[in-house]
């Protein structure tokens, strides 16, 4: 039998588990479908200027800098990461306009100056109730191995102390309506529930936690993009010896007496291996590279959010400020939930997110004009009621942006993306941006496990799989599937870094 382990996809999570093997000295080689690593982090180019089309804001730094730490490099020596302040300039429809700071102490004051002390004082008591749950959640659901039952019995959930530590029980609106009255700090608390593609009305409260990783532990730039981070990432999975073949899709995994032997590649190569890692959305290994005999029965699980997606070239202006990350509010914001996952649909005022890609990434853009990523959110493919329609949405984008300030209604969209082409792009992902939603109490333990049960040899890395989407979380995936794969030889597996350690 081969000693080679196949990871299946250069998204964060198969780059971290390769990168992760490699350093613990084993054979590994990396199958990327299309010609670039990054997976949803996605660059383009247009008119010379290059930008991202994918994840605009680096959260949890330590992740990376715990990757980088285990493979003996230091992330900051390869990857400039930027601190933003202003980070987030918040715009309501009421015309007030709150910034959100690169730590909470400035996020205060800035609260307390816009909105007065009664709201700042509301800001920092949710902000230590969500510490409060990242502090308890956080070493069972996401740097630990996939939760059981019993990871949460282990948080002392039986008493009513415990249970209140971790707020499973209520939804996220319902605990920001408890705590918070004003009104502009409800919608930047609600938006959360979009940062893994989740319903505010129905997600539990435990994810309130998203607020101190963001408010608390501050959101990054990344010098030339997100892109460059997964660019680092291949570089050092390269030094670390890790042979990554772009524009190689594979087709099949094939198994012998319940154990993975093979892959097969769309051009015919077959070869052989003793494990895989994939990378690719849990759907598509499942749906489609699996052997049928191997397939797990399907379990509806309701795919997190979409988004459409599109680039703007904004000229830059003296009178026209670039701030990193901008939002602009609707007067109406819960209702975007309910259009989203009650019926298919975005609302006829979305709200609309842009980044500046020169403010957040130091992306040159172009000699006069700047790339402004913006993203509305949209159903999944498979929840949506009919299809997208870019050119409404790209209108109200326009519409959003320009009543802000933030762009002119006649700038030029050099890039666009919808629902579908992600779906298309993504295979098994449905659009959805962060695999399955967290709409319910029981979700995470719901979420694909990093080791198969159904196949020996296989493992899952990826935003879909244990313990969720987004970049940190797709690339702790990675590091927790080449743990039970080193685990399964009998090899010591890294010890956790301190650096991933809550709080
Ligand atoms: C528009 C957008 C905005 C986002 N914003 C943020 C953000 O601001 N912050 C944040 O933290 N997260 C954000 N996310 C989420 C984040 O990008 C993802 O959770 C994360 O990048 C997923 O990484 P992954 O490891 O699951 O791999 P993926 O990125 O899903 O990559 C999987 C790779 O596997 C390859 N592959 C699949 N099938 C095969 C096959 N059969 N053969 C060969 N290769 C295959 C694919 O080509 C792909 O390269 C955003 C996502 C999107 C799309």
């Amino acid at each position: 039998m081969s000693e080679t382990t196949i990871v299946i996809g250069a998204g964060f999570g198969g780059l971290a588990a390769a990168i992760q093997l490699a350093a613990a000295g084993e054979r590994v080689v990396l199958l990327e479908g299309a010609d670039a690593v990054g997976g949803k982090a996605g660059t383009a180019s247009f008119d010379g200027a290059c930008f991202d089309t994918g994840p605009s804001l680096l959260t949890l730094p330590e992740v990376p800098e715990a990757l980088f730490a285990l493979a003996g490099a230091q992330l900051r020596e390869r990857v400039q990461l930027r601190r933003l302040s202003p980070a987030f300039r918040y715009h309501f429809a009421d015309g007030v306009q709150l910034d959100v700071h690169d730590t909470l102490d400035a996020t205060l004051e800035a609260t307390r100056r816009t909105l007065g002390a009664d709201a700042a004082e509301e800001l920092h008591g949710f902000a230590r109730y969500a510490e409060r749950i990242w502090q308890a959640s956080a070493p069972a659901f996401v740097y630990g191995d996939a939760p059981a039952i019993r990871s949460m019995l282990s948080m002392d959930v039986r008493t009513v102390a415990g249970l209140s530590r971790i707020d499973p029980l209520r939804a996220m609106q319902t605990a920001i309506d408890a705590q918070v009255r004003d009104p502009h700090l409800r919608r930047i608390l609600y938006r959360y529930a979009t940062y893994n593609g989740s319903d505010v009305r129905v997600a539990p409260a435990t994810l309130n936690c998203i607020a101190s990783v963001e408010l608390g532990r501050g959101g990054f730039g990344v010098e030339g993009g997100i892109g460059a981070l997964a660019g680092a990432l291949a570089v050092l999975a390269t030094e670390l010896g890790v042979e990554i073949r772009l524009g190689s899709r594979v087709d099949r995994i094939t198994s012998q007496a319940g154990r993975v032997v093979a892959v097969d590649l769309q051009d015919g190569t077959h070869l052989p291996c003793s494990a895989v890692i994939s990378n690719a959305d849990a759907r598509h290994l499942h749906e489609a590279l699996l052997p049928e005999a191997d397939r797990p029965p399907r379990r509806e699980q309701p795919a997190s959010m979409s988004g459409y997606n599109a680039v703007f070239r904004v000229p830059r202006r003296q009178d026209r400020e670039a701030v990193a990350h901008q939002v602009v509010f609707p007067d109406e914001y819960i209702d975007e939930f309910a259009a989203i996952f009650d019926r298919g649909t975005v609302t006829a005022t979305p709200t609309v997110y842009a980044c500046n890609q020169r403010a957040a990434h130091g992306r040159a853009g172009w000699a006069d004009a700047d790339a402004l990523f913006v993203m509305i959110n949209a159903p999944s493919v498979d929840a949506a009621s009919a299809p997208t329609d870019a050119s409404a949405l790209r209108e109200q984008a326009r519409a959003a942006l320009s009543r802000a300030g933030i762009c002119d209604a006649v700038d030029e969209v050099v890039w666009e993306r919808t629902p579908e082409g992600l779906a298309a792009r993504f295979p098994g992902s449905a659009g959805a941006l962060y695999g399955a939603a967290s709409n319910s109490i029981f979700s995470a333990f719901r979420r694909p496990t990093n080791r198969s049960p159904l196949l020996r040899g296989l493992y899952l890395a990826s935003g879909t799989a244990h313990p969720g989407g987004g970049v940190p979380l797709a690339m702790l995936s990675g590091m927790a599937a080449a743990r039970a794969l080193l685990h399964d030889l009998g090899r010591p597996a890294q010890a956790a870094c301190p650096a991933l350690r809550a709080g």
